[in-house]
């Protein structure tokens, strides 16, 4: 940790010791702040493939790294539509910090879902609170793939101690976190399905780089492959099996998350696009360019694309706290089908945006450059691959009945 990272964390110390007070009404000034820096930094970001440390250092100090945490624990208890708001906006200035953003809500989600009741747990809730952690998350093992319901390493236990050696192939900001969130077989005589998640922080692990990330796109989320070896208390181990928790907060949360940073990158090249044509348009005396049909067909994809985000955020809100009605087949069809939908909705609005601008969104540099966001938005079919998702609910989608009537 640099000596300005450890003096900043002593600031958000001290002013988490001086009583903080939640404040909801604040959330989109305080995203303004941090999507202001993230805009600033964005280009140099992608172009070193550097962690976004300005954006996120700023993100401490306007306390959103804890926003998510209850009032009782120190933070704001925002709601998953505060969050994903947050996670729009920051898309639309940087794609790498919107994408940190959003991983490391999706792991504070797990631990105020399922880490209420847990002593150790809790006390971590009180520590993202306080000290603004950065938690990463590690899924991803050997050559598995998006295969998340499989893992290989398992916990080995010596009485209350218990240790863990992973071949995690991708942690995005893995050198940069505070603490990881982890999946791993329950036991080593367990099967592969049988897995735990486990909430762990940097003084109990190492990481040895095993493979770099050198990318098209989302170049800032520095998710680079490492040997990540762990020793600690079966506390950190959450007490609810990972299947549970998968279906009813890592999934829903990932894929809203998600695509709500997707569609911020979306947004931010439609943007762009409007920009172009409407000075192409002035430039010709109010004649429409040839590629404003482009425009509207980006700015048709990017409602398709909010719509879909919104409808699946407010059937998730709705049934937030019924466990039965999260792991039905219909909703975890949704969700999974939003991330599919989400990422090639997102894809198709910045393609469009491109056209639009022809080679001034094509050419790096200038005002109308849509190039960062096109390779930073590829990543979204590949991040758990689309054909993956689609093969895996295939046979869950035979057994829902085709809709009788449109709002059923
Ligand atoms: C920007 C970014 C950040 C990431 N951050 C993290 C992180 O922080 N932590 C983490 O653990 N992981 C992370 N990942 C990895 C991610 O979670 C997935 O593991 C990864 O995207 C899977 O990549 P894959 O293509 O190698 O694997 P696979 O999913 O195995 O896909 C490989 C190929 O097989 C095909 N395929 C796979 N299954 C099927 C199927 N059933 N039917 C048909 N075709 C199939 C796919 O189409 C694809 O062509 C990140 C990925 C990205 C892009």
């Amino acid at each position: 940790m640099s000596v300005q990272q450890a003096s900043l964390r002593e600031t958000i110390a001290d002013q988490t010791s001086e009583q903080f007070i939640p404040d909801r009404s604040s959330f989109p000034r305080r995203t303004a702040a941090v999507a202001a820096a993230a805009a600033t930094e964005a280009e140099e970001v992608d172009l070193n493939a550097r962690f976004p440390q300005k954006a996120i250092d700023t993100a401490r100090q306007q306390r959103l790294l804890g926003v998510q945490i209850p009032q009782q624990f120190g933070g704001d208890g925002a709601s998953m539509f505060d969050i994903t708001d947050m996670c729009y906006a920051l898309g639309r200035a940087c794609s790498s910090t919107a994408m940190i953003f959003a991983m490391h809500q999706t792991k504070i989600a797990c631990l105020v879902r399922h880490g209420a009741g847990s002593r150790y747990h809790e006390a971590l809730m009180r520590r993202v609170a306080s000290e603004q952690m950065l938690l990463a998350s590690s899924t991803t093992e050997g050559q598995n793939g998006g295969n998340i319901r499989f893992s290989t390493a398992a916990v080995e236990r010596a009485d209350a101690e218990i240790s863990l050696v992973r071949n995690a192939t991708v942690i995005s900001y893995g050198a940069q976190a505070d603490g990881i969130v982890t999946v791993a077989r329950r036991a080593s005589d367990a099967a592969g399905s049988d897995q735990v998640l486990l909430a762990i922080t940097k003084d109990d692990y190492t990481l040895e780089k095993s493979l770099g990330w050198e990318t098209l796109g989302m170049r800032g989320t520095c998710s680079a492959g490492f040997e990540l070896k762990f020793k600690g208390s079966s506390e950190q181990i959450f007490p609810e099996g990972y299947d549970k928790i998968h279906a009813q907060t890592m999934t829903p949360v990932a894929h809203l998350c998600w695509s709500s940073a997707w569609a911020g990158i979306a947004a931010a090249a439609v943007e762009r696009a409007q920009l172009f044509i409407r000075k192409a348009a002035r430039g010709a005396g109010g004649q429409m360019p040839p590629g404003a049909a482009h425009f509207t067909a980006a700015k048709m994809t990017l409602a398709k694309l909010r719509a879909v985000i919104t409808s699946t955020l407010d059937t998730y809100a709705a049934h937030e706290h019924d466990e039965r009605a999260l792991s039905s087949l219909d909703f975890q069809s949704q969700v999974n089908l939003l991330k599919v939908e989400a990422s090639e909705l997102a894809v198709e609005t910045v393609m469009s945006a491109m056209r639009a601008c022809g080679l001034s969104g094509y050419r790096n540099d200038g005002d109308f450059s849509v190039g960062r966001h096109l390779r930073d938005v590829l990543s979204a079919p590949i991040m758990i691959n689309n054909d993956r998702i689609l093969a895996n609910i295939a046979t869950a989608s035979l057994m829902s009945a085709v809709p009788a009537t449109l709002r059923d």
